[in-house]
């Protein structure tokens, strides 16, 4: 019991080298999405764009700032 505990500890520290050495590791399949993100739509230019990504303003989601102003004058 004593040794799985070990082994544990041992895989989380490797695992916790691994993120600090911030190599690109795929492999690992963490780049796998976990869920899909909602869509959003630009109120100018017609994008589809990740809602994490949209700007919001006055009730309306933009692509970028550029596009914010250009509709709110
Ligand atoms: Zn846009």
């Amino acid at each position: 019991m004593t040794k799985l505990l070990f082994f544990v500890l041992l895989g989380v520290a490797v695992v916790a080298w691994f993120k600090s050495q911030g190599r690109p590791r795929r492999d690992l399949g963490k780049a796998k999405p976990s869920k899909v993100e909602d869509m959003v739509r630009c109120q100018v230019c017609g994008i589809n764009l990740p809602r994490s990504e949209a700007l919001l303003g006055h009730g309306r989601i933009y692509c970028c700032d550029e596009h914010r102003r250009q509709d709110q004058g």
